[in-house]
């Protein structure tokens, strides 16, 4: 029970505790005065208080009621601006940019959390995230490898990243079943994300890794016949896992021109 506080499934709530771990993970953000940060899910401040002695002021978004009262006893508005509620609903455009994002986030929404900050990647400058390693691993997976997935290529479209180091579950109250990683994204500028229409690509990709095992010509005939794979010098046969992230923005660029 960390700190007298019952941990919520519900929420993810894995508390880190390793102090080493805490700083190594302070010293990969490496916080300065005067920047904005936002922490998701500061919980009951593990990396809260490092961050704050850094910076100065934090803003964090954190959803548990009982923590927020106790963020709310321990720190001033002047150190923290707690914002209440759902990250996954929360419009990171309303704070001042450019943001830095930092969290050890609720590995049961990760997902959908990544996408929900892809959105913001022009607001931010970077982001440093604890996850599952499994989650890390895909991020930053290369086409024809297990991991690579819908994941891999929507991230690796907006972001640089980097998978800096693995912390084991001891480091953590209570501990998690799995290996988790810390990961960091740097949005990429303007000129490298210029799919002509990013809502088409992110239909293309859902459906070319949506069902794994079936060929292009299967998962993406809703855009393309055998000529226009011909086109594109892609080959029908070829299953979604072999295309890199570069040749889904040019089909999706392909498709728009087409239909122009
Ligand atoms: N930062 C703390 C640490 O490292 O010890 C806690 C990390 S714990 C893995 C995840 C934190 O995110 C918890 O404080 C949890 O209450 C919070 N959380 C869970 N779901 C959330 C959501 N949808 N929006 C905001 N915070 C959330």
């Amino acid at each position: 029970m960390p700190q007298g506080h019952i941990a919520r499934k519900r929420f993810g709530q894995n508390f880190l505790s390793d102090p080493n771990i805490i700083r190594k993970i302070i010293t990969a953000i490496a916080p300065r005065a005067g920047e904005h940060i936002v922490e998701i899910g500061p919980g009951l401040g593990a990396l809260t208080v490092p961050l704050l002695a850094a910076c100065g002021h934090l803003e964090v978004v954190e959803i548990d009621r009982d923590l927020i009262a106790r963020l709310k006893d321990t720190y001033t508005p002047e150190q923290i601006t707690i914002h209440e509620g759902d990250a996954l609903k929360f419009d990171f455009g309303t704070l001042p940019a450019p943001l830095r994002v930092v969290g050890n986030l609720p590995y049961n929404i990760s997902t959908p959390l990544l996408f929900h900050f892809a959105s913001f990647a022009d607001h931010v400058r970077d982001m440093t995230f604890m996850l599952q390693k499994e989650v890390v691993d895909r991020m930053v997976a290369e086409p024809d490898t297990e991991a690579y997935g819908r994941l891999s290529v929507m991230l690796q479209y907006r972001f640089h990243m980097a998978h800096l180091f693995d912390v084991p579950p001891g480091a953590f109250r209570p501990a998690p079943k799995v290996t988790s990683a810390i990961v960091s994204l740097q949005p990429k500028p303007a000129a490298e994300c210029a799919c002509r229409d990013e809502a088409l690509m992110a239909r293309i990709v859902t459906a070319a890794f949506g069902q794994r095992r079936k060929t292009l010509r299967n998962t993406l005939r809703e855009w393309l016949a055998d000529a226009d794979f011909a086109a594109l010098a892609i080959s029908p046969q070829a299953r979604g896992e072999t295309l890199a992230m570069h040749d889904y923005v040019r089909i999706a660029d392909y498709v728009t021109t087409k239909a122009a």
